[in-house]
């Protein structure tokens, strides 16, 4: 391993470095700063965010600016403004000790007047997100005629976001002599599409495999039930009172969803999306980076600005649509020399895109059981006793009282004073608990039993209805009637069993009162008939034969398109959803979370 003044850096940036606290370069580093330094060769570096890319590709060029000269002379492009932002610090750092160097960050939302004056006051670096870069080249505000350095950054990000024209803009009004140095985490086609035609010849280098994830970071998967998604996030959260990280979300709405559930229930947790104006982001992002927020519920794009080297956690609510994708997810975690875990949630269906992941990241997931109730409430009591330890006494705010309390507490012995403590803050945990089901969905993605029929869920009712077959019921009608009497935000239907004149349905069995109640409210009528439904606790081993995996989900009186029952061969025997939730956190259980805040949650 060398050190940064074996790559040949001068004394002023290394000053800079060891003030910065960077004792040794990164793999990236080493392999990019003497490449740089000694040769004009366009470069083309695999690198994962948290790699030290920043480093790698600033400090060659910081030690051959022309601080004499006042024209451009490197270019970075990076996706965000978060990112343009903290490269622009991080060079405006290194360069500290370089007089006359100047560097200038322009980014859209921003004054373009006020960017257009510091450029026209001389600058040599710029770090630029590609659409303002462009609209000031446009404007000839941002001259770039004796560029000599371009560099793009996170130049999968960039054509993800749909920068691509932009890019083949600026790369057009640069001249042919630059060096161009390309720094991504993965190499998409359109990524060697920048290379192959703005490149020439380039030296590859990178740091670890291509595309491979970090060895830093534990890729680790939960299978649960689509209605289990949060369950399990509150269940992960619990377990590791200390966490520190991310969850990602495909959808603004999904990261909307969630983060308000966990603020619900008692957790420090915010959302980062794009719906949100960038002071409110910037808000967020301080908040998190402070540690006042624990968990972020954040998409992907929103999350790519983000600068934290220590999260302890990343957790997939839900994979992304592209693999690649969770290559940055993961990257997030495990960066800067710490050790991280990045968490899947996955249903017993999607298990098997975990595969592709595996062989583009060239690591194996590790299968993880959900946290019991159990495992959590001994973690948190543990967490507890550890507080009580390091909690400091306020001796002087508390001496007026203690000759009472002491009398009160008078004839407690030590052992029963610490329980009665202990359980002051532990009970409320251990009652929301007690309820708590085993939410690992283990069963395989068909689970029949040995005459192909769907075999009994312990986690549901089974309910008579009045009517069958004669009818004209069908499992697909019959999850509308049960939908129509809106029991609860979609419910979790099971089994369907239909029968002549008769049939059965199963469904969460915590709803069971709902139901009924439901029905007797409504009193639907289907066909003519009257409908009647009552609890039949008398379960029997099997269906009507086929089955489906569908899990509808109700919206408004409406299947979805795309979750519309399917009927399979035969009778029909459906599973419908209830989107998600703990079963046991709609019931009394809840308030007992809320209210216990102290553990890993808000803190006081
Ligand atoms: P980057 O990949 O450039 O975003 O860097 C990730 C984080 O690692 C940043 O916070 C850097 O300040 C830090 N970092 C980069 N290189 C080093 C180094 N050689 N020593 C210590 N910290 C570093």
């Amino acid at each position: 391993m060398s050190t940064f003044s074996e790559l040949g850096l001068k004394e002023e940036i290394l000053s800079a470095l060891i003030e910065m606290g960077y004792e040794t370069p990164s793999e990236i580093q080493e392999k990019a700063i003497p490449q740089v330094i000694s040769s004009t060769d366009d470069l083309k570096a695999f690198a994962q965010t948290g790699t030290g890319k920043t480093a790698a590709f600033s400090l060659p060029i910081i030690q051959q600016i022309d601080v004499n000269n006042n024209n451009v002379q490197a270019i970075i492009l990076s996706p965000t403004r978060e990112l343009a932002v903290q490269i622009g610090d991080q060079i405006e750092k290194f360069s500290k000790n370089i007089r006359g160097l100047k560097v200038v960050t322009v980014y859209g939302g921003a004054s373009i007047e006020d960017q257009s004056r510091k450029l026209n006051r001389g600058a040599q670096i710029v770090v630029g997100t590609p659409g303002r870069t462009v609209d000031l080249i446009n404007r000839r505000r941002l001259k770039l005629e004796n560029l000599q350095w371009l560099v793009l950054d996170e130049a999968d990000e960039m054509l993800n976001m749909g920068f691509k024209d932009d890019l083949d803009a600026v790369l057009e009004s640069t001249p042919d002599t630059k060096q161009t140095l390309l720094f991504s985490a993965t190499f998409p086609r359109e990524v060697e599409a920048i290379a192959r035609n703005y490149m020439h010849e380039p030296v590859e280098i990178s740091a670890g495999t291509k595309n491979t994830g970090s060895d830093d970071v534990s890729n680790e998967y939960y299978v649960v039930t689509e209605r289990n998604r949060y369950a399990a996030i509150k269940r992960i959260a619990d377990v590791n009172p200390d966490i520190y990280g991310i969850i990602f979300c495909r959808t603004r709405r999904e990261c909307q969803e969630v983060s308000e559930k966990l603020i619900a229930d008692g957790y420090n947790a915010d959302s980062l999306h794009g719906d949100l104006s960038q002071a409110q982001r910037d808000n967020v992002m301080q908040k998190f980076r402070n540690k006042t927020v624990q968990m972020l519920v954040a998409t992907d794009v929103a999350a790519r600005g983000l600068d934290v080297n220590n999260l302890t956690h990343v957790i997939n609510h839900k994979l992304p649509d592209q693999n690649e994708a969770y290559t940055h997810r993961s990257g997030r975690t495990g960066r800067a020399g710490n050790k991280g875990t990045s968490i899947v949630l996955v249903t017993s269906r999607e298990v098997g895109k975990l595969r592709p992941i595996e062989r583009k990241i060239q690591k194996k997931f590790i299968k993880r059981e959900v946290p019991s109730g159990k495992e959590i409430c001994e973690i948190q009591l543990f967490k507890l006793v550890e507080k009580v330890k390091n909690t400091e006494i306020n001796t002087k705010e508390i001496s007026g009282y203690l000759d009472n309390i002491y009398e009160q507490f008078d004839g407690l012995s030590r052992e029963e004073l610490i329980q009665k403590f202990i359980s002051v803050e532990f009970n409320a945990f251990l009652e929301y608990y007690s309820k708590a089901n085993d939410i690992n969905d283990n069963r395989p993605a068909r689970e029949t039993d040995d005459r192909g029929r769907r075999r009994d869920d312990e986690n549901m009712s089974r309910f008579f209805i009045n009517i069958g077959r004669k009818d004209n019921l069908t499992p697909p009608r019959l999850m509308g009637l049960i939908n129509d009497q809106n029991i609860t935000n979609n419910v979790e239907i099971g089994q369907i069993e239909i029968l002549d004149t008769f049939s059965f349905f199963e469904l969460d069995k915590n709803f069971e009162k709902e139901t009924i109640d439901a029905f007797l409210a409504n009193t639907p009528e289907f066909e003519g008939r009257n409908v009647n439904v009552e609890i039949t606790k008398k379960r029997r081993t099997g269906g009507g034969g086929g089955r489906s995996d569908r899990r509808p989900r109700r919206d408004g009186g409406n299947f979805r398109g795309g979750d519309r029952p399917r009927r399979d061969s035969g009778s029909g025997d459906f599973k419908g959803r209830r989107r998600d939730g703990d079963s046991s956190s709609n019931r009394s259980g809840a308030s007992g979370r809320v209210q216990n805040k102290s553990w890993g949650r808000k803190r006081d």
